[in-house]
């Protein structure tokens, strides 16, 4: 059996039989944040951990993963940076910018893909159906200066005084993490069963998308979209059907839409124009709605179907 858990942000723990592999590793969050039941450290099991990009949300725990079990840690060559420097020795570091492939158990392989992060530099508040439009062709200078940025809420909340602020801002410090996406990248778990892809950010070259063809899609769903390197024209359910169709996923299980770090991100994603958009555009593509380390099957069976 194939099973996925949800440990919030875009956080999962995937079982495939014996093998038990993290996608992103972040559980240990703000205390403003819903619990996800699980604490890094309270993690025994774990052969892999996959991450999607570097920053803290998402590579902050698998150091402690990854001196707990001795799990190995795929990932850009950033996040292996900061996780050397979190103590991870290089036996269980494979750095990687996409192309590879690596084998993750008997019959169960991995290929990484270069991707994209959401463009945080023009952050979104819309819900998941509401459509945003412009804020094309700029160059990253004219980016730099387009005010309600994801980086200008966290410093504003963070030097606001509050005591919500400060524990942001101790949060972050403390993580491990880096500034930059140090370039993320998206993975192709192959099993005997079927494929599963995973994308832990709003972003993609849809060319790359077009020829990995993957049974199960793990979607992120925050920001404003990123569409081979601008701003997406519509709305978050369009940007997912669109990723789902194109995978030509038939099982699709959203993540990174949850109040992850209150009073920065908020609650109530609503997961309805998505359901609507898949229906029309997606026909294939079922959503699963997953909940804090409720197990989802994935494949009720090892072997090919
Ligand atoms: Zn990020």
């Amino acid at each position: 059996m194939i099973s996925l858990e949800w440990l919030g942000t875009a956080t999962f723990r995937l079982t495939i039989g014996e093998l038990v592999v993290f996608l992103d590793a972040y559980m240990d969050r703000v205390p403003s944040a819903p619990p996800v039941g699980l604490s890094s450290k309270d993690v025994t099991r774990a052969d892999f951990v996959l991450m999607g990009h570097s920053h803290f949300d998402h590579l902050a725990g698998a150091e402690v993963i990854a001196a707990n079990t001795g799990a190995k840690i795929i990932g850009s060559n950033e996040s292996c940076r900061v996780m050397r420097e979190r103590g991870v020795p290089d036996a269980q570091l494979l750095p990687s910018q996409g192309g590879e492939r690596h084998r993750l158990g008997d019959g169960v392989t991995v290929g990484i893909f270069p991707s994209l992060h959401a463009c945080t530099w023009i952050l979104t508040d819309s819900s998941s159906g509401e459509e945003d439009h412009g804020h094309t062709g700029l160059t990253q200078d004219e980016r730099s200066v387009v005010p309600g940025g994801l980086v200008e809420r966290i410093r504003g909340i963070a030097v606001g005084g509050t005591e919500e602020g400060r524990a942001v801002l101790e949060h972050i410090q403390s993580c491990a993490g880096s500034l930059s996406d140090g370039g993320p990248l998206v993975y192709l778990i192959e099993t005997p069963a079927g494929v599963i892809f995973y994308q832990d950010t709003s972003g993609c070259w849809t060319g790359v998308l077009a020829n990995i063809p993957a049974d199960a899609a793990i979607l992120a769903a925050s920001g404003r979209a990123n569409v081979d390197g601008e701003p997406v024209q519509g709305s978050m359910a369009q940007f997912l059907t669109m990723e789902a169709k194109t995978l030509g996923a038939t099982k699709v299980v959203l993540g990174h839409h949850d109040n992850w770090m209150p009073p920065v991100t908020r609650e109530g994603f609503d997961v309805a124009p998505v359901r609507e958009e898949f229906a029309k555009y997606a026909p294939l593509a079922s959503l699963i709605e997953a909940s804090y380390l409720e197990p989802i099957v994935i494949f009720d069976r090892l072997d090919p179907p």
